[in-house]
């Protein structure tokens, strides 16, 4: 447990200004949710089903269940839960499970807590330890792997020392930056190799339990090469699972192969918290961008993590530079911010919810005029050609004719990621009838998942169309909404056979039927 997610705090969150398990559904009116995706992480603060549900309401897209805290039974618990809200509230919700990774902690340290004053001499020691300047490390093998002149990160880099010598089962390290640490503190290891596998035995049991609860996505942490996602990938379809993998980048190695990683992954999480200790600090918000741009390229959603709120911990009121944050992740193009121990342990979970989507909404608005992206995912096609020529156009004349609102009935979800990748003006209803499809939309940015049978033609398309722009809020008679379907809608499932988007209609809003 790092610094950014401080341990859990005891006590009962406070007071909920939400109402809860209202009657209306959440699609009754959109407008006042931000079209950037919120991810909240659920924990002590926030697990009860009336904390669950208000945060859906304030703006919550998606529910990450952390395994560094709470195994199965815990979070098989809160899946039960997320799924019930979403059934109440007739809203699909995201759930991503949050796979530990190789992360390496301290043991325990006498009272809890020491100091390391600069240049004082500490041990990674084998076994266990038997003075206060002995740690001890969760990873067996990290006396072995260390060599001299490593570095080595304590508390989420609070403290760092470098290994100076070696003896059989001790190394020998000096405090280079001092600072207090704790029992069971994370430990970084920047560009040191270590013959840790990316997915352990733990991880490997979450993910099953992950595939079996049917949840939506995986992220694999502390990702080192392409191949690690493609392994959890295998795990997850040979459980049966169509669960979307998520990388997170947090890793020096990531960094050097983004192309590769972004390519061989669904979507990706930018993961500050250990990222900014892994690499430095100074280069992390370029790098941050340098992600986003690549994931843009690649046409996969990016999630921006840790501290985005962190001050919301204790305060309903963020720090200026935490606001300007999730403001600039928004127009660095991200798909989504992330809340982390601001939801799972903090005082206001449901507050901070709410002000991650009011200041997402006050970006979005700046910048409502811009024209689409150009990015037709040439880079690596998923797409049929023609599909994409249509999510292109399409883009084009909602802006041009700022149109209200863009309608797709997509079975797999991807031409309406095509179009939430264009980042144009008009919000997006992802319609189907598959409820793994819904809940994806829940990460992509702009596309607001909305369950329906499919249509049998394309005019019964635009019927409905107009039906739903009316109930969402989005647009009013007059209107104009721009349509995409397939000119054989009913031949396959959920739409056309090759599942190919031809058609592109733009129809006036007539009121609804
Ligand atoms: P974590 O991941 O909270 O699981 O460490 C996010 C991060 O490192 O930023
Ligand atoms: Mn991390």
């Amino acid at each position: 447990m790092g610094l950014h997610t401080p341990p859990p705090a005891s006590g009962a969150p406070g007071t909920k200004p939400y109402p809860t398990n209202t009657a209306m559904p959440l699609t009754e009116d959109l407008r006042h949710l931000a079209r950037t995706k919120i991810v909240a992480t659920v924990g002590p603060s926030s697990q009860d089903h009336e904390t669950l549900s208000s945060m859906v309401q304030a703006g919550a897209d998606v529910f990450r269940l952390n395994m560094a805290h709470g195994g199965p039974d815990v979070q098989q618990q809160n899946v039960d839960t997320i799924r019930r809200v979403s059934e109440e509230l007739d809203t699909p919700i995201g759930i991503l499970v949050d796979l530990a990774g190789p992360k390496f902690r301290l043991g325990e340290i006498d009272n809890d807590r020491i100091f390391c004053e600069t240049d004082a001499e500490f041990w990674f020691v084998e076994g266990s330890s038997g003075a206060p300047n002995e740690f001890t490390c969760s990873y067996a093998p990290l006396v072995r792997e260390l060599s001299v002149g490593d570095q080595v990160m304590l508390a989420d880099g609070t403290v760092s020392m470098v290994v100076i010598g070696k003896e059989k089962g001790r190394a020998q390290m000096r405090v280079v930056q001092r600072g207090v640490i704790r029992s069971r503190q994370g430990i970084n290891l920047p560009g040191v190799k270590l013959s840790a596998p990316a997915i352990s035995v733990v991880d490997h049991q979450h993910a099953i339990w992950a595939a079996e609860a049917g949840v939506d996505f995986v992220s694999l942490s502390f990702v080192r090469a392409p191949d690690e996602v493609r392994a959890l990938r295998d795990i997850l379809r040979s459980n049966n699972s169509e669960a979307y993998v998520i990388s997170k980048i947090e890793k020096r190695e990531a960094i050097d192969r983004i192309e590769e990683v972004v390519a061989a992954s669904d979507a990706v999480m930018v993961a500050r918290g250990d990222l900014g200790v892994e690499i430095d600090v100074a280069e992390m918000p370029v790098q941050q961008k340098r992600i986003i741009n690549t994931c843009h390229r690649y046409q996969k959603p990016v999630i921006i993590a840790t501290q985005m709120l962190d001050s919301m911990h204790e305060s309903l009121r963020p720090k200026r530079a935490e606001v300007t944050d999730v403001a600039n992740a928004v127009l660095d193009g991200a798909d989504a911010c992330m809340l982390s121990g601001e939801t799972a342990i903090g005082q206001y979970p449901v507050e901070t919810v709410a002000m991650m989507n009011r200041i997402c909404l006050a970006t979005e608005a700046s910048i409502a005029d811009q024209p689409p992206r150009q990015n037709d995912g040439s880079v690596s096609p998923v797409l049929h050609d023609i599909t994409r020529a249509v999510v292109r156009g399409a883009g084009a004349m909602a802006h041009s004719l700022r149109a209200k609102l863009v309608v797709v009935a997509s079975y797999s979800g991807k031409t309406a990621l095509a179009l939430s990748q264009q980042r144009h003006s008009t919000p997006t209803i992802g319609v189907s009838q598959n409820e793994t499809t819904l809940r994806r939309m829940c990460l992509y940015w702009g596309v607001t998942p909305l369950r329906e049978a499919p249509a049998e033609d394309m005019q019964e398309l635009i019927r409905h169309a107009d039906t739903w722009a009316c109930r969402v809020g989005f647009a009013a008679k007059g209107d104009r909404i721009v349509i995409l379907g397939g000119s054989h809608l009913a031949a396959g499932p959920g739409g056309n056979p090759k599942g190919v988007h031809d058609v592109v209609v733009v129809h006036e809003v007539e009121g609804g039927s």
